[in-house]
């Protein structure tokens, strides 16, 4: 079976071929970052003019060589989102759904993240799992007994970890995106992870939600009572034990939640699943706690069209295309 798969939640627009939920035929994507790049983060209206703009002529990239008969069903993710930026996708994928006499699946956005690792993978996360979401506007811990089945047992209460990143890259003079400024500059810096100066965030609460912006915080009182020169190496240093800081807190609470939910795999998505020093942590977690850790192949990590149309084949049921709403909201039904 082949889905069109149509991602425009944020500031990248995606428009995907793929078969039966693992094989990408076709992948187009274009990102308006730069456009952001000056203010430091997502600029909601200037990432729905930029939607506009790309959509049409990424779709048409996605299916130039894909014959048009044999595309089975068209994908949207709805949401979580930007308002402007999701209406885009959504409208577009009803005008097309109608006109082709195509079905149409709605996907929540986070479901895309996690099933980004089914794609182009030689073996296949088992259930039950627990998905951790993690990039610019999501940190969400998702426990799933089946492929159908979505509990979101963790989120975070204020910012998003990469939003943290994109933060204390701006106060420290590092460009947007933040997260891999941050990963660069620390490699710089050899510090003791027990001396850290920031707090892990909600370490030792007994609950699965985040929360990152008393780290951003504690960086910005830090360098201020230090009276630190932000010079190359006080970068680097603070760097490291912000990205450590992260990466704990993420960490501990992907490691409870196997723990008690007994799960199988742990299945990571988002922007900052790129992250090296994440990665090493989480494959910690993942020998200590038996379970077997996947993240998604290079390209599916970002927000794009592929997941959406792998996460319709596994978990998506068509609906009548005039009833879906795009809905910025995060939740399941
Ligand atoms: P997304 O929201 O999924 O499009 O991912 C973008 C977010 O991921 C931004 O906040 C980036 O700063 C963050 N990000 C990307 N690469 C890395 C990295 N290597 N380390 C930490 N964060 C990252
Ligand atoms: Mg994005």
């Amino acid at each position: 079976m082949k889905i069109l798969g149509i991602e425009s939640t944020c500031d990248e627009t995606g428009a995907a071929v793929v078969e039966n939920g693992t094989k990408v035929l076709a992948n187009s994507l274009a990102t308006s970052a730069l456009e952001h790049a000056r203010f430091g983060g997502v600029v909601p209206e200037v990432a729905a003019r930029e939607q506009v703009k790309v959509l049409v002529p990424t779709l048409a990239s996605a299916v130039k060589d894909v014959n048009f008969d044999s595309i089975d069903a068209i994908a949207v993710s709805y949401g979580p989102g930007l308002i402007g930026s999701l209406l885009v996708g959504v409208e577009s994928a009803k005008a097309l759904a109608l006109a082709w006499e195509k079905p149409l699946i709605p996907v929540n956005h986070l479901v895309g993240h996690i099933y980004s690792n089914w794609l182009e993978a030689k073996r296949l996360p088992q259930f039950p799992l627990i998905g951790l979401v993690v990039s610019g506007g999501h940190t969400d811990l998702v426990y799933m007994r089946n492929s159908r089945d979505f509990n979101l047992i963790g989120s975070t209460l204020d910012d998003a970890a990469g939003e943290a990143f994109d933060k204390v890259a701006r106060y420290l003079g590092l460009p947007y995106p933040g997260g891999p400024q941050i990963e660069k500059a620390a490699i710089g810096f050899c510090g003791v992870a027990g001396k850290n100066p920031f707090p892990v965030s909600m370490a030792g609460k007994d609950n699965s939600d985040f929360s990152f912006s008393g780290i951003k915080t504690a960086v910005v009182r830090y360098v201020e009572k230090n009276h630190l020169k932000l010079t190359n190496n006080y970068i680097s240093m603070v760097a490291f034990y912000f990205e450590n800081a992260v990466v704990d807190s993420i960490a501990s609470r992907v490691k409870k939640s196997a723990t008690s939910y007994k799960v199988r795999s742990l299945v990571i998505g988002g922007g900052v699943a790129a992250n090296k020093r994440l990665r090493r942590a989480l494959l910690r977690v993942a020998s200590e706690t038996k379970t077997e850790v996947y993240f998604p192949k290079i390209g599916f990590s970002v927000d794009n069209g592929a997941m959406i149309a792998a996460a319709a084949f596994f978990a998506g049921k068509p609906v009548d295309p005039l009833t879906i709403q795009a809905d910025s909201g995060l939740h399941f039904d």
